[in-house]
């Protein structure tokens, strides 16, 4: 069993880290919200009084935290030069590959192995110990975060070097909002035009247009296996985090000069869906924008 440095215990960490510990690892934990960390600590996790602090003699460090300027700061100001570079470093937070790549360039450079280790799956993946990672770096450093990965997921993905795992995710992610953008809009005019949901989607969900946005996580309620829609679209993955997301895709696009006209449209809908006030509501929610007559509470 390792010493693991866990820094960042919110929504998606405050579930991962426990999982770690009761896998037998000994998790220092750290949290800039005394709330966060307290909860950790209740779960199995023991408590450090700083990034830094956690991180002494640690053999493996995670960080779940909110976007790259988090990330770039704790990595300079508390992981580097206070883990041993014997450590392999494991972000797991979803950030721009820029800043993915900038900051494994200058771990190397003192020593240490890193990946970034993005997931799929919300917040009861992250609880659950299901989540998938999808994981940048090099074979060697892959090897290494693998088996600390597999106890707080199901599946571990190697998709390349330095910022590949951010990739995959910021990919994985533009067309997931590009196809529930389209689910929303084709259950609309499905209905427009006569026709029952749950009878369009027993057609649809076995034909072409069929996807995951429509089969597993049908926006409509009471239509296809149980989703945040029949739950007046709490819970599930958060139309702000999905705009994040694609804002991600979209920043990454213009650097590439890749061409992506859905994937601008996608973003555009969660912006003007979060401007509304639906940041905090599951992403699935949209199709309440597109068309209110689904009569979602507001
Ligand atoms: P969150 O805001 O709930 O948690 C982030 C935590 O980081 C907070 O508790 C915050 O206090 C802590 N933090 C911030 N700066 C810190 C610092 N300098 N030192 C120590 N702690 C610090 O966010 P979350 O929902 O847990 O998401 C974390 C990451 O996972 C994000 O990058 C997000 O995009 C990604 N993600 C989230 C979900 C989801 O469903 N929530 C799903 C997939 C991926």
């Amino acid at each position: 069993m390792a010493r693991i440095a866990f820094i960042g215990l919110g929504h998606m960490g405050g579930g991962m880290a426990p999982n770690l510990a009761k896998a037998g690892h000994d998790v220092s934990a750290f949290d800039l919200s005394e709330e966060a960390l307290s909860r950790a600590v209740e779960r199995g996790c023991a408590k450090a009084g700083s990034a830094a602090e956690a991180c002494k003699d640690a053999e493996a460090v995670v960080t779940m935290l909110p976007a790259g300027k988090h990330v770039t700061e704790v990595y300079r100001s508390a992981v580097f030069g206070s883990a041993p570079a014997s450590a392999i470093l494991i972000d797991c937070s979803t950030i721009d590959i820029g800043s993915a790549r900038t900051i494994e360039e200058e771990a190397a450079a003192k020593g240490y192995a890193m990946v970034d280790a993005p997931v799929s799956g919300g917040i009861a993946a992250a609880e659950g110990g299901t989540l998938t990672f999808m994981v940048g770096g090099s074979p060697q450093a892959f090897e290494r975060a693998r088996p600390i990965l597999e106890q707080m997921g199901k599946a571990v993905i190697h998709a390349g070097g330095p910022g590949a795992g951010q990739a995959a995710k910021i990919c994985n992610n533009m067309l997931l909002g590009a196809t529930m953008a389209a689910t929303c809009e084709t259950f609309v005019l499905a209905q427009k035009l006569g026709l029952d949901p749950q009878t369009f989607f027993d057609i649809s969900s076995k034909a072409s247009g069929q996807s995951w946005s429509m089969t597993s996580y049908c926006p409509v309620p009471d239509v296809g296996p149980e989703t945040p829609a029949d739950r007046d679209y709490e819970g599930g993955f958060a139309a702000a985090l999905m705009l994040k997301d694609l804002k991600l895709a979209m920043e990454a696009a213009q650097q590439t000069g890749a061409y992506t006209p859905m994937g601008g449209e996608a973003e555009e809908l969660y912006q003007r869906f979060v401007d509304r006030g639906g940041g905090s509501r599951d992403f699935s929610a949209l199709i309440k924008m597109i068309d209110d007559s689904w009569k979602v509470s507001e």
